[in-house]
């Protein structure tokens, strides 16, 4: 991109390219000062995205669905709100919305062609949360096939590429929405974390995202894969843009049953605070072979960093790591196949155009919907939920789900957050894994247990590894730490600037 592919709609009152040169690297922040003072108006910033995502997307495919006219609607009415003196942190802002959040008027796909005739007749707790606020949608992101992948292959819409390197995997299920924001095509995005999807796509494309406590972000309306672990939460730049994210998404919805009522916080309000005599955990478990030796580097010298910030490490241990992959290959699928039963072809969604009888209609219509990823999890889910295995599969996992729970209680009892690599590897290549599940499901080793512990876990960018692909730093907080965990993502980038680098070639 060149400065001047943005200045096509002159005469302005302000320096155009200019603008859209800072604009990209500009935070929520800066973008929210730039409106309140009437430097841009919201249909301009709004305007100026679009414009790179119609230059962008054709070779990354982060979205799924732009609708330019639904965007300015919003951007208009944002103005509005603006001009009338009621402008809330937010307001004005294009937000890319992955697509498995439902969105009043638009296609709602969640990456499959089971619903990708689905316009959605209502919005998501979160994206109702967005409206009221006055932030724009700036598109549908693309994403795993109902969010169950990490690398965005699975998507019907197919794979998304990763910014830094168009050969390699941008990470998934929330790789559109890491994509768009890596590449600037949106200043901050949604997410969603069932087992890594909002912190190993973050890594991956070296941004930042956190997957908040289980239920401070309504799950009304996000499309379910395993309710047990799904969390939306923000992707985004730096950690201050998270924490204003995570101030308009989170909140008690009384639609969702497993949403937590608690007073309202200011995640930003920490933010500032020294990390003197902080004290981060190190788990031994994680730092074994299996961490490639660039990820490895990355993560020590981000630690050292955290040293002479004045922060102290105490090793920790969580021996059961080594099981939660396992335990989240029984859960998952369970929780997947009975919420994926709704997708009957009768309802809503794909329906097979020709069948014999009602039967026949369920099966080819599941059978045509879905992908293989999807089918091969909804067929685990069956049989480990089936008569004769589930005290063996599916309660046995329960059982082994409550002592990974345990492990991080105790460490927490010996430190005050945990920090660790996001991912084992640096972004690998497209087709790379595709094929080989096993190897698929281990890009998750270090992100899981905090799903299945309920834990907010976070990865913010910390270096690059060999080939310039970014590595993410992982960071675990206890239950609620939100407000503490951005205060010490915030302070590392604060000395550091990892977060605000981007792919060269895409620099305006
Ligand atoms: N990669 C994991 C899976 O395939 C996690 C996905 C997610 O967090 N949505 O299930």
């Amino acid at each position: 991109m060149r400065p001047h592919d943005f200045g096509i709609h002159p005469p302005l009152f302000y320096d155009l390219s200019r603008l859209a040169n800072t604009m990209l690297n500009s935070s929520l922040k800066q973008l929210s000062a730039l409106l309140a003072a009437k430097k841009i108006s919201s249909v301009e910033l709004t305007g100026e995205f679009l414009k790179r995502v119609k230059a962008l997307n054709p070779d990354y495919n982060a979205f799924i669905t732009v609708d330019e006219k639904m965007s300015l609607a919003q951007a208009q009415a944002a103005d509005a709100m603006i001009a009338s003196g009621q402008a809330r942190p937010l307001t004005g802002i294009p937000i890319a919305q992955k697509d498995i959040f439902c969105t009043k008027g638009w296609l709602t796909t969640c990456g499959s062609k089971m619903l990708s005739n689905f316009v959605s007749p209502y919005d998501a707790g979160v994206i109702e949360r967005f409206n009221a606020v006055g932030a724009v949608n700036i598109g549908k992101t693309n994403m795993d096939e109902f969010a169950m992948g990490s690398s965005n292959e699975t998507s019907f819409y197919g794979p998304v590429k990763n910014p830094w390197d168009i050969t390699a995997v941008p990470g998934g299920s929330s790789g559109g929405s890491a994509c768009a924001v890596a590449a600037r095509m949106a200043p901050a995005a949604t997410g969603t974390d069932t087992g890594g999807s909002i912190r190993q796509p973050a890594a991956l494309c070296g941004i930042s995202g956190i997957k908040p406590t289980y239920g401070l972000v309504s799950r009304y309306g996000m499309i379910a894969f395993a309710s047990s672990l799904d969390q939306g939460g923000p992707m985004a730049k730096s950690a201050e843009d998270l924490a204003l994210m995570l101030n308009v998404m989170a909140g008690f919805d009384t639609r969702d049953s497993t949403s937590l009522q608690r007073a309202s916080e200011d995640y930003a309000r920490d933010l500032a605070k020294p990390l003197q005599g902080l004290r981060i955990g190190l788990p031994k478990e994680y730092f074994v072979e299996g961490m490639s030796a660039d990820v490895a580097r990355a993560v020590e010298a981000a630690i050292g960093e955290y040293r002479k910030l004045g922060a102290e490490t105490v090793e920790v241990s969580l021996p059961n790591t080594k099981l939660s992959i396992p335990v989240y290959y029984v859960l998952a699928p369970a929780e997947a196949s009975s919420n994926l039963s709704r997708f009957d072809g009768v309802r809503y969604g794909h329906r097979a155009p020709e069948y014999i009888d009602l039967n026949d209609m369920y099966q080819k219509s599941r059978a045509q919907g879905f992908g293989a990823e999807v089918k091969r999890r909804i067929l685990i889910g069956t049989y480990v939920l089936s008569h004769g295995y589930y005290d063996a599969y599916y309660i046995q996992a329960q059982k082994l789900r409550r002592l990974i729970a345990q492990d991080f209680a105790a460490a927490f009892a010996q430190c005050d957050i945990i920090m660790g690599p996001t991912t084992p590897t640096t972004a690998f290549a497209l087709g790379e894994k595709s094929g080989n599940p096993v190897q698929m499901y281990l890009s998750d080793t270090y992100t899981i247990a905090t799903n299945l512990a309920g834990l907010p876990g976070m990865s913010i960018p910390a270096g690059f590894g060999d080939n310039n692909r970014p590595v993410g730093l992982h960071i675990i907080g206890n239950y609620f730490a939100e407000a503490q965990m951005l205060n010490v993502a915030h302070q590392y980038q604060q000395v550091t600037d990892w977060h605000m680098r981007m792919p060269d070639k895409l620099t305006a």
